[in-house]
């Protein structure tokens, strides 16, 4: 593997170990050009997933664009990294096992949703204010506002802005706004 510091050829593999749950092989790389260490992640493909976009275009599915927002959602909650991988991970095996090569993107933001609502309030609130277009912006609002601890409350509206943006990004390789919503 190239070396992404300087573009060095050759890398060198110092120490391979599995991730927790056995799902993927995390390596420790040397650059003998210019000194520098990375980690590559190995993962088990099995079929090459595509997001069919409302406007019709298809995109390669991203697990870690799809992993960024679901950590934006849940920012400060009380649910750890571990977890968080555990959902990704969850995610994908579950459009992997659907037999489908093309997953709309309406689907995938629905399947996100109906994980986040299982797993976190507060996080499915953030995902589904930005997916569903602010649209239920004032729901958005009374459950935000239910919330009584302030920190909590700033933190949601942060994170809600951040999902905006990350949505936008996310709109290039997961799931857009269903039209007309
Ligand atoms: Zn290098």
């Amino acid at each position: 593997m190239r070396c992404p510091f300087c573009g060095h050829e050759d890398t060198q593999v110092k120490d391979s170990r599995p991730n927790e749950d056995g799902a993927a092989i995390r390596r420790r790389r040397f650059c003998a050009g210019c000194g520098q260490r990375f980690t590559t992640i190995e993962r088990v493909q099995l079929r090459e997933l595509m997001i069919a976009k409302s406007d019709g275009r298809r995109v390669p599915f991203e697990r870690e664009k799809l992993a960024r927002s679901i950590r934006i959602a849940m920012r400060k909650r009380p649910v750890d990294e571990e977890r968080i991988e555990r959902i990704v991970n969850g995610l994908v095996r579950q459009l992997e096992a659907s037999g489908e090569t093309e997953i709309p993107s309406a689907q995938l933001g629905e399947l996100v949703m109906d994980t986040l609502r299982e797993v976190d309030t507060v996080a499915y609130v953030r995902f589904a204010s930005v997916y569903r277009d602010f649209r239920e912006a004032r729901d958005f609002e009374t459950i935000l506002g239910s919330l009584t601890n302030v920190a909590l409350r700033e933190a949601g509206t942060d994170a809600v802005r951040e999902l905006g943006a990350a949505s936008r990004e996310f709109g290039e390789a997961g799931p857009d706004r269903p039209k007309g919503r």
